[in-house]
């Protein structure tokens, strides 16, 4: 619990959640509550307690649309090693499905309330000093998937028409079409109902990847109270669709979170379960129906396939320290990939199998450029420079992702040879440019501002949810069941403190001291686990 208050932060290096702007900034800052400001700076006590709140939607079932979605916390003033460990991960609550639920804030509320009591302090006993001190938690990040982030911050979602949580980018269609997702490509100057002639109406013909109109917490509040104050239920929908937002979050009541940096985006969902797959969709030609257009980024045929038998096949050749799992066929069922077989395959197998596979270099160039940012964001720790390196690495990708990139100049006749990669400037194909390819705009900024990427992705909480699914006893009613055990499983946590009765009431042989999961002390950077804290290390 001294992780915290031991921690000497350095200018140069991001190593931990302390080490971005925002936990800086915090601690220079009075408490509030109600906007009355407190005698104490957060976290001017060694003792004061950084939260994280994570929170996604979860499947008890497959092959089934029910969603729940579990509240859990996790507790940064424990070092990295032992911080994400399901014995440390506190569950606040699961909202029951199985629909989405339509006042996420009513689900958080209770938690909201705990958190301003700890803001003045709760009266502990420090068994150290032998004595009562006020104790203080503060919640620093929330993240989770996107469609969980959106409910949690009051947004409309990632379809809508300001889609991005992080800047005001405005989302446009696919002409002529009836789908009402919002694409937000960079170039949109040719979109046809993008209005450019000069006046009130004029909109951006093209957003620079570093200079977006990113959004301000001040501005984010001002838009929630301009929208949940309309005068009447259409001019409350008309505002709410001219910004993103759709009201007064109840998380905006604790001054330790500033809109929306504290919501960084979740690496896992963003790249390991939605861009890696959707590029292979394109790749195979399966990308919602579109062709390749004026380029051939697509393989040939039987290419994937034979890239999805030899990623079977290097199973037995791979030292088992690089995977829990042997790598599986990758082209005959990827719905069954997980977040980590994706991640496995794209760090060590994607670049080697790929190569030499694409009609034109400058696709699989495109994807190595790719990975190597991706091993830049997965270190433990990154330089100011390396972040710098994120920053213009990733800005430069998407730009080639979307826009015509100058591939070689013919001084002869001037002729410039251009690729267009996958949206190739196309109205038709703005499809290519959903919210998972922009965000990588954005990844830099929330390393800046909450530290490194493993400090708040969701790999944790996906195990926390496969500890819940092993716990659900009754198919007919799956949420009651849930919402026992969490239920079972905090009376006897509150029993064991209270009765310092932990051994006698164990239910689970103590499986910890002989762990060989993941120790911080024995992964170095370059250590293959570096990939994933899922991954178990053989010592
Ligand atoms: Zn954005």
């Amino acid at each position: 619990m001294q992780y915290r208050g031991k921690f000497i932060s350095d200018a140069d290096i991001i190593k931990d959640l302390f080490d971005g702007e925002n936990y800086q900034r915090l601690k220079e800052e009075y408490v509030t509550i109600g906007g009355v400001p407190q005698p104490h700076k957060f976290f001017s006590d060694p003792r004061d307690i950084a939260l994280g709140l994570s929170l996604d939607g979860f499947c008890p079932f497959k092959r089934r649309s029910q969603t729940c979605w579990p509240l859990i916390i996790f507790n940064y003033n424990l070092p990295p090693e032992i911080r994400f460990l399901l014995r440390y991960i506190l569950c606040v609550g699961v909202i029951p499905g199985p629909r989405k639920p339509k006042d996420a804030d009513s689900f958080a509320y209770p938690l909201i309330v705990e958190l301003l009591e700890f803001l003045a302090g709760i009266s502990t006993f420090d068994v150290e000093q032998n004595a009562l001190f006020a104790l203080h938690a503060y919640l620093v990040a929330v993240f989770g998937d996107i469609p969980a982030i959106s409910m949690i911050m009051r947004m409309k979602g990632h379809n809508a028409i300001f889609p991005c949580r992080m800047c005001l980018i405005k989302g446009i269609r696919v002409p002529d079409t009836r789908n009402t997702t919002h694409y937000v490509p960079l170039y949109r100057a040719n979109h046809p109902t993008v209005t450019l002639a000069p006046g009130d109406n004029a909109e951006v013909a093209v957003y620079a990847s570093g200079n977006l109109p990113l959004r301000t917490h001040k501005q984010f509040l001002d838009q929630a109270r301009h929208v949940q104050f309309a005068p009447t239920g259409a001019e409350e929908e008309r505002r709410a669709k001219a910004c993103g937002i759709k009201g007064i979050p109840v998380l905006s009541h604790l001054p330790s979170l500033f809109f929306p940096s504290s919501f960084p985006f979740d690496f896992m969902h963003l790249i390991w379960e939605n861009l890696l797959p959707n590029l292979i969709l394109l790749w195979t030609g399966k990308f919602k129906g579109l062709d390749e257009g004026c380029e051939s980024y697509q393989l040939g045929p039987g290419v994937w396939e034979a890239i999805g038998e030899a990623t079977k096949a290097s199973g037995s050749t791979i030292p088992s320290a690089y995977a829990t799992a042997r790598p599986q066929n990758v082209a005959e069922d990827s719905s069954a990939c997980t977040a980590d077989s994706w991640s496995f395959w794209a760090l060590y197998l994607g670049p080697v199998l790929l190569r030499g596979r694409f009609q034109k270099e400058i696709y699989y160039k495109h994807f190595v450029k790719l990975i190597k940012l991706l091993r830049l964001c997965l270190q433990f720790e990154m330089t100011k420079e390396e972040l710098t390196e994120v920053r213009e690495g990733f800005q430069d990708w998407v730009e080639t992702f979307e826009r015509s990139v100058i591939i070689s100049q013919l001084h002869t006749n001037n002729d410039l040879h251009f690729v267009r990669i996958y949206y190739q400037n196309s109205p038709d194909r703005v499809s290519t440019c959903p919210l998972t390819v922009h965000a990588l705009l954005h990844i830099a900024d929330s390393i800046e501002a909450m530290g490194p990427v493993w400090a708040y992705w969701a790999f944790p909480m996906e195990r926390f949810c496969g500890k819940l699914l092993r716990h659900i006893k009754s198919r007919r009613h799956p949420f009651a069941s849930i919402d026992s055990y969490i239920t079972a499983v905090a009376q006897l946590e509150q029993i064991k403190n209270r009765y310092n009765a932990h051994d006698q009431l164990a239910l689970l042989p103590p499986k910890e001291a002989n762990s060989r999961e993941f120790a911080f002390d024995e992964c170095k950077p370059s250590c293959p686990c570096a990939s994933s804290f899922s991954h178990k290390c053989i010592d």
